[in-house]
C-alpha cells in the first residue's frame, strides 16, 4: 500500500487541477492519496469525479494557523466539508489572502518589481491565492530565476521585504473546530526551518494534550536528524507520525508518493475520523 497524505492542486496553489492530481496519483502507482489544499475543500467534486479505480481519495485541507507570532501549517483529514463552524474559519482565511495578495503586490512595487494584481489572479485562477503565485508572476517577469528564490527575505519569506501576514487560526482553535467536524489533525512539516521560524516542542506538547492527532515526520523539508528527533518526540507525546510528498505539481520539485504513510497509521486515521469517509476510486471521467 501506498499512501500520500498531503497534496496540492489548482484549488490552491497546486499545478495539477484536482482531475489531474488523481489521475497522475493513479499513473504513480499510489493506492491513497489525500486532497489537501491550503484553506478550501473546493477541488474536492472534481477529484471525486475523476478518481480511478483503485486509487482511494482522503479529502482534506492544510489550515493556514498562527501560534506566538509563528506560522504553520495544520492537516486535517475527513472533517464534514459542510460544518459550519469550520466552513467560517477556512472562508474567514481564504478571503483574507486576497488583500493580502494586493498588499504583497504594492510592495513590490515600491521595491521596483512591476508585478500586477491582474498577472497575479491570472496565476492563481480559481484557486485560494498564495504566495506562491506571487512568486510565480514573479519568475515570469524575470525578477527571480524559480519560485524558491523568491522565498527569501529579500522578497516573500516570511518576515521578507514584500511578505504581508494573513488572517491565520490559532492552531489549539483549529484543533478543536476539526474535532467538531469529525476530523483528524496532523502538524505539517512541524520542523521545516527554512520555511521561517518553528514551533517549539513545549507548543507541540501543548497541542497534543489539546487533541492534536499527528505530526507529519517524512517531509522533503526535514533532513535525516530531525526525522529522527521528531520520531521520539512523537512516541513520546503518543502522536501518530505521517510521510507525505507535499506535491504542489510543477511549482515545487517534489513527486506524487516521494514520502509515505504507513498503512496502519492510515487506520488509525480513518478509523478516528467521523466527518467523511475515504473514497474509492470508480474509473474516473
Ligand atoms: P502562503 O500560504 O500564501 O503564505 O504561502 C505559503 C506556501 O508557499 C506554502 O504552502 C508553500 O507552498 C510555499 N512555500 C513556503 N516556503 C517556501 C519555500 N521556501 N520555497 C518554495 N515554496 C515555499
Ligand atoms: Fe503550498
Ligand atoms: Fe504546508
Ligand atoms: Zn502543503
Amino acid at each position: 500500500m501506498r499512501i500520500d497524505l498531503h497534496c496540492h492542486s489548482t484549488a490552491s496553489d497546486g499545478t495539477d487541477t484536482p482531475a489531474e492530481l488523481v489521475r497522475n496519483a493513479g499513473a504513480a502507482g499510489l493506492d491513497v492519496v489525500a486532497l489537501t489544499d491550503h484553506d478550501t475543500t473546493r477541488g474536492y467534486a472534481e477529484a471525486v469525479a475523476a478518481l480511478p479505480s483503485g486509487l482511494t481519495l482522503v479529502t482534506g485541507a492544510e489550515l493556514s494557523c498562527r501560534v506566538d507570532g509563528i506560522s504553520m501549517h495544520m492537516l486535517a483529514y475527513l472533517f464534514d466539508p459542510e460544518e459550519p463552524a469550520l466552513l467560517a474559519e477556512r472562508e474567514l482565511v481564504r478571503d483574507d489572502r486576497v488583500p493580502r495578495a494586493r498588499a504583497m503586490v504594492a510592495r513590490l512595487n515600491e521595491l521596483g518589481a512591476p508585478v500586477t494584481w491582474e498577472q497575479v489572479a491570472r496565476i492563481a485562477g480559481e484557486g485560494s491565492v498564495g504566495r506562491p503565485h506571487v512568486a510565480t508572476a514573479l519568475v515570469e517577469l524575470g525578477v527571480v530565476p524559480t519560485v524558491n528564490d523568491a522565498f527569501t527575505g529579500h522578497w516573500l519569506a516570511d518576515g521578507g521585504r514584500a511578505h504581508v501576514a494573513k488572517h491565520e487560526t490559532d492552531p489549539f482553535e483549529a484543533i478543536r473546530l476539526v474535532k467538531g467536524a469529525g476530523g483528524v489533525t496532523v502538524f505539517a512539516h512541524p520542523a521545516a526551518s527554512k520555511r521561517g521560524r518553528t514551533v517549539p516542542e513545549s507548543v507541540i506538547a501543548e497541542l497534543a494534550a489539546a487533541g492534536l492527532d499527528g505530526i507529519e515526520v517524512d517531509h522533503m523539508d526535514h533532513d535525516a536528524d530531525t526525522r529522527g528527533r521528531l520520531r521520539g518526540l512523537a512516541a513520546d507525546l503518543g502522536l501518530l507520525v505521517t510521510g507525505s510528498s507535499d506535491y504542489h505539481g510543477s511549482r515545487k520539485t517534489c513527486v506524487l508518493g516521494e514520502y509515505t504513510t504507513d498503512p496502519e497509521v492510515y487506520g488509525e486515521i480513518t478509523r478516528r475520523a467521523t466527518g467523511a469517509f475515504p473514497v474509492p476510486g470508480t474509473g474516473g471521467v
